[in-house]
């Protein structure tokens, strides 16, 4: 085996999606406990944004400080590379989780067993299976009283349109929690609330008829979990790993991340199961991880908290072949050669200078403003990487420049913060109006402030009726180009000048389509 294949075989690059509060900073340090790498509980910031302080500017530059620090925690868990990548918790910065979501190759998804599936977890897992993202489900806090475990199952399944197995199975609930059985070791965990221990008892059982079991839960939950026992082996089929690597089945998991109940049990499938990095598509070919000449892209840029130096930092997700630091690579969409002398890798606690780097692995760039979100780095090959799309926003402001005198100032700054992925702008073909659409409202206060400290430039943003932003093709070149003059009060270019139809309801956007059968509307950038 080379050394190459070798380093990919160690790597398991992750993400843990969650909505807000389900669990996801704890979990995330318990992992890193498991690795070793971080001592003490509560070494883990979270970055979430309180919504009660979220006009904070402190706050938000808080959270820029956070999320750099805290973006890639890189850990080693029996012989594994394991490279967790950090979401933003905030559902304001969803954009950026998305393409986060891009850079992984796997997921673990976090459900509050009392909430059951919630909004974010649904809108987190759609960006999953555009790509066919393996899911592994921890149905956490166990040790409250929390829905029915049939219930929230089919909760899973139903809201999230993926197949579930349950590896463990919870016994009783809340109160009445005593444990876990593993429904495939045909182990018994015992519940023993805990924050400091780090992994719980495990009681081996022959058979569930064994009286050690009666003796360990006392005998109704004992028997409940012989029926449920019974019943799961009769509906859930064995975990089938395959289906599982193609993202149509997600094995589940209970338990309890701030008493670390059931997390190693997770861990330890999840670095059996997980894929090492695989195959991606760029616009010319599928490159495999194992070619030995060097890919990657950009999917997120983090701008220097300190405003007199411009210099940026830009995550590149490793594909193929080995990264050297020092090495020229070429800019694909620049078609230009780049030295990139100053490379770091990260780990849990800090970043660190870095000579190489391996597919899987996440080098952080220093850049001065050549990268932007989506940019392909290579040895040679000239063709950008697929599966960074641009959303369509949901909330859409026109942009009123408020001094003439920094009009440049302003156009540098909102296309340096576009190229970070803070917001996606739309300039109309007519009048050359410029829109900024965002996910959520916060994107609006963070762009204004950050003019302001970081380019001398302000701005007022103008509301506007718009629904959605829809980047427009069809086959007929002639039948596009009809379109467009018809409509072009509404057509304006995306960043990387792509049309795009500006709709201002739903309801005229399905007239629109129905009058319009030769043009294809797309809510991603990417078709
Ligand atoms: P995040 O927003 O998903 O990062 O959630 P956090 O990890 O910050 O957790 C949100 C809250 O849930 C915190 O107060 C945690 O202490 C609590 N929490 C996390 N795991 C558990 C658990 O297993 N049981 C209980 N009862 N609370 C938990």
């Amino acid at each position: 085996m080379s050394n190459l294949t070798k380093e990919i075989s160690k790597r398991r690059t992750f993400g843990i999606i969650a909505h807000p509060d389900a669990g996801k900073t704890t979990l995330t340090e318990k992992l890193l406990l498991f690795g070793g790498a971080i001592n003490t509980a509560g070494a883990v910031k979270s970055n979430k944004i309180d919504t009660a302080t979220k006009s904070d500017w402190m706050e938000i530059e808080k959270q820029r400080g956070i999320s750099v620090a805290t973006s890639v925690m890189g850990f080693d868990y029996k012989g594994m590379k394991i490279n967790l990548l950090d979401t933003p918790g905030h559902q304001d910065f969803a954009e950026d989780t998305y393409r986060t979501l891009t850079a992984v190759d796997s997921v673990v998804m976090v459900i509050d067993c009392v909430k059951g599936v919630e909004q974010q977890t649904e809108k987190l897992m759609e960006v999953c299976r555009m790509r066919n993202t393996p899911v592994i489900c921890f149905i956490n806090k166990v040790d409250r009283e929390g829905q029915d475990p049939y219930d929230l199952i089919d909760e899973i399944e139903e809201k999230l349109n993926i197949k579930v197995c349950p590896l463990t199975w919870p016994i009783g609930m809340g109160k009445t929690f005593k444990g876990v059985y593993n429904l495939y070791t045909k182990n018994l965990l015992l519940f023993q609330p805990s924050k400091k221990k780090l992994s719980a008892e495990a009681v081996e059982i022959k058979d569930l008829e064994s009286p050690v079991l009666d003796k360990n839960v006392g005998d109704t939950l004992a028997n409940q979990l012989r029926e449920d026992a019974e019943l799961i082996g009769g509906v859930y089929p064995e975990l089938n790993v395959q289906d599982y690597l193609e993202g149509k089945v997600a094995p589940v998991f209970f338990g309890s991340a701030v008493n670390s109940f059931g997390v190693k049990e997770m861990l330890d499938t999840f670095i059996n199961i997980a894929p090492p990095p695989r195959e991606r598509a760029t616009e010319e070919r599928t490159i495999k991880p194992d070619e030995s000449s060097f890919s990657g892209f950009v999917f997120k840029i983090h701008a220097n908290m300190d405003p007199k130096h411009r210099n940026r930092i830009a995550f590149v997700r490793i594909c193929s072949g080995t990264f050297q630091r020092g090495n020229s690579y070429l800019n694909v969409r620049h078609d230009k050669k780049f030295r990139f002398s100053n490379a770091t890798a990260f780990m849990a606690q800090d970043k660190e200078t870095i000579d190489e780097a391996f597919p899987g692995d996440i080098v952080g760039l220093y850049d001065t403003g050549n990268l932007k979100i989506g940019d392909t780095l290579s040895e040679g090959e000239k063709g950008l990487y697929k599966g960074i799309p641009s959303f369509s926003p949901e909330i859409f402001r026109e942009v009123i420049n408020k001094d003439a005198m920094k009009t440049k100032q302003l156009d540098k700054g909102l296309s340096q913060l576009m190229d970070e992925g803070v917001a996606q702008l739309f300039t109309f073909e007519m009048g050359a109006r410029k829109v900024v659409g965002v996910v959520g409202n916060l994107q609006f206060e963070v762009i204004q402030h950050r003019l302001k400290n970081e380019y001398g430039a302000s701005c007022d943003f103008a509301p506007m009726n718009l629904f959605k932003a829809c980047w427009i093709s069809s086959k007929d070149k002639k039948k596009l180009d009809e379109f467009i003059k018809s409509k072009h009060r509404h057509i304006a270019r995306d960043k990387d000048g792509k049309l795009v139809f500006m709709a201002e309801t739903r309801a005229w956007l399905q007239m629109v389509q129905d009058n319009f059968p030769d043009i294809q509307f797309h809510f991603t950038s990417e078709f």
